[in-house]
């Protein structure tokens, strides 16, 4: 199983941390130790002073594919959760600036969050919400996303072979924050939470 990340896939968020908007998806990825689930929480690793949550939708690839096309792109993603993309910004910022990949910002051990998933509808604004400690601090929509789903999977599937239950972070829209211990976090699709963690 593979978890991909799309970066800066929305104008705001790309905006907001004085980066370029890109003319094609930014693409990492994460290992699969990355991901955490059931609402457990997220200890705070030592290794970095400054977490940014990034509340994403995320697709579930429903089976195998590569060179997809985008009419039959949709046909790929079996479902949809939320999911944070934890960051260690201060270890991101300096490997940036060296001009070194992000892994260990990016991919470290509990940083991909990931909630229960729904039934994927093809063609739907999916909207989405995150709150800290009971105040919203995010919210988005799919069709601000600048790479739609449909382009984020012909594009990924040029250079990767898809998979069944591979997952698919699509990036996170403004109101990108760090945490601290004892943060409650929440997330909702439409509006369903599905996602209720602590930061310990
Ligand atoms: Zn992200």
């Amino acid at each position: 199983m593979k978890i991909f990340c799309i970066g800066r896939n929305y104008i705001d968020h790309a905006k907001e941390l004085q980066n370029p908007v890109p003319t094609l998806p930014l693409v990492f990825m994460k290992p699969a130790s990355a991901l955490l689930k059931n609402n457990a929480p997220f200890y705070h690793p030592d290794f970095s002073n400054d977490i940014h949550y990034e509340l994403e939708l995320v697709l579930k690839v429903g089976k195998n594919g590569k060179h997809i096309s985008p009419a039959f792109a949709e046909q790929y993603i079996k479902e949809i959760a939320v999911g944070v993309d934890m960051t260690a910004r201060d270890l991101q910022s300096e490997l940036k600036k060296k001009g070194h990949p992000w892994e260990i910002a990016k991919g470290f051990d509990n940083s991909a969050i990931i909630s229960e998933f729904r039934t994927y509808e093809s063609s739907k604004n999916w909207h989405f919400s995150f709150h800290k400690n009971g105040s919203s601090v995010q919210e988005g929509q799919s069709k601000d996303m600048i790479f739609s789903f449909t382009d984020i999977i012909c594009h990924l599937s040029k250079y990767f072979s898809l998979q069944q239950g591979d997952l698919i972070y699509t990036g996170t829209p403004a109101g990108v924050g760090p945490i601290k211990i004892g943060d409650r976090f929440e997330a909702f699709l439409e509006d369903e939470k599905l996602l209720d963690f602590f930061i310990k």
